[in-house]
């Protein structure tokens, strides 16, 4: 096992990481940007160090402070979290040149499906359903109107190196397609680096359902079944539940069983998921992540299993904590994204917080990083917290989600939580009746009124 882990991040998946690192008696390292200094995972950290100014790129995607950090410390491993280093391939080679363990699978593992083109060719390879769409990139000679023909309008133009939504365009008919071919390249090579693009069909209703993988490295692979994360503005999770409320065992069997055997084929080592729209009791691969998600305690509420610990002993060399046939699926869960934002215009609301209570009771849980009186720096994302909350089944699991909203304060900034409030008493979501585009229209109809 580790001795010393460097936490290269920050907020409450910093948090949730150390919670990990205490219990498995592991010492750990924070390290911090100037404006987070009174962070929460820097007070609770056994040491922290200062690795930069405010903006992410000189602090905490700062790879020689960051490797300058764990020389000083003694740190022999280092967990990435989600977003920042996470996905990035040469940081888990650099770290491994010095001698340092990466809590994440392989580099080229990272590299392979960081790559969406090449991701969803190893999905094909490897018996996973995918959507139809362009072999490959969109290249300049190729007409990419005869490719948008034959897979049917409308389609979806993606951005190859893609991420966080960006880089995506529909094009709904013949007409709209140069121009989304144009901007989705144009965005893709100032966000990214690289305009390469692709085509997809464009899915009318479907469902965001992902699977969440574990993997040992050494051909041992389970799933531990799925997180439905089809409540989305601008193609970012607001609301993740699991078991889907569409889906039966034998559908969440055979579609786990593929990806699980999928990872087992690859040598997969450590968390993993593996995302998929649903429509018409169809699944259809987009993308595979290969780090921890800011949803997995959805599946921890569920299945019992500590990902982020589990994720520490795999990547120590540990074995699987279970096997497929003990994974047992208990009762429900619902997580909501709690951020620092104008409920109804999403503008961000950084600043101090006046008064904070979190809610507590039977199948409960809040994931965060703030206290009363703590100030959210405007140069990170605005998650406040995470509320999680856990029942027998789903109808009870609205009830206690009602409740548990109506009893947190965050007062001092503007929250989304009157949205939750909101959306845990529409019919739809009660009824589970939703799709990825149900919440961007439900907003258009809140405006409007
Ligand atoms: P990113 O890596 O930028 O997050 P994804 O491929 O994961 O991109 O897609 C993000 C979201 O975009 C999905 O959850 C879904 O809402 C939407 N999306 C992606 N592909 C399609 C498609 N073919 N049809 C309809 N919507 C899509």
């Amino acid at each position: 096992m580790f001795d010393k882990i460097l936490i290269a991040n920050r907020g409450e998946i910093a948090l949730r990481i150390l919670r990990a690192c205490k219990e498995l008696g592991i010492s750990t390292v924070a390290v911090h940007s100037t404006a987070d200094a009174d962070a929460m995972h820097v007070r609770l950290a056994d040491e922290s160090v200062c690795i930069g100014p405010p903006p992410s790129k000189d602090s905490y995607l700062n790879i020689p402070a960051l490797l300058a950090a764990c020389e000083i410390t003694g740190a022999d491993a280092v967990h990435p979290g989600y977003g920042f280093l996470s996905e990035n391939a040469r940081f888990a080679e650099i770290l491994s040149d010095h001698n340092l363990h990466f809590i994440g699978p392989k580099a080229e593992h990272i590299r392979l499906m960081g790559d969406k083109i090449e991701a969803k060719k190893t999905a094909k390879r490897l018996g996973i359903p995918v959507v139809p769409g362009s072999d490959g990139a969109v290249t300049p000679d190729q007409d990419a109107m005869v490719i948008a023909k034959k897979i049917g309008f409308p389609v979806l133009v993606k951005a190859a190196a893609g991420g966080g939504g960006r880089g995506m365009k529909v094009a709904h008919t013949e007409a709209d397609l140069q121009l989304a071919l144009t901007t989705a390249a144009n965005e893709a090579k100032s966000a990214f680096g690289d305009a390469s693009v692709y085509l997809e069909k464009y899915l009318q209703k479907p469902r965001h359902i992902e699977i969440q993988v574990l993997g040992d490295g050494r051909g041992g692979a389970i799933h531990l079944g799925e997180r439905d994360c089809s409540l989305q503005r601008r193609h970012q999770k607001v609301w993740e539940e699991g078991p889907s409320p569409v889906l039966d065992a034998a559908a969440r069997a055979k579609i786990g069983n593929t990806v699980g055997k999928a990872m087992q084929e690859l040598k997969y080592i450590g968390v993993g998921t593996v995302e998929f729209l649903y429509e018409d009791g169809e699944f259809y691969f987009i993308e595979m992540n290969t780090r921890i998600q800011v949803e997995h305690p959805v599946t921890e509420m569920i299945t019992g299993i500590d990902l982020v610990l589990e994720q520490i002993r795999i990547a120590a060399g540990g074995d699987l904590p279970t096997t497929q046939d003990a994974v047992v699926i208990n009762g429900h869960s619902i997580e909501c994204r709690v951020n620092a934002e104008n409920p109804v215009s999403f503008r961000p609301s950084p600043g101090k917080i006046l008064q904070y209570h979190p809610p507590g009771g039977l199948g409960v849980r809040i994931d965060s990083a703030v206290y009363q009186g703590y100030v959210i720096p405007p140069y990170y994302d605005s998650l406040v917290g995470k509320l999680i909350v856990h029942g027998k089944t789903r109808v009870e699991c609205l009830m206690r989600l009602r409740r548990a909203l109506d009893e947190m304060v965050v007062d001092g900034i503007e929250t989304t939580l009157p949205l939750f409030r909101a959306l845990v008493r529409e019919p739809a979501i009660i009824d589970g009746d939703y799709h990825i585009h149900w919440l961007e229209q439900y907003l258009v109809g809140q405006k409007a009124d």
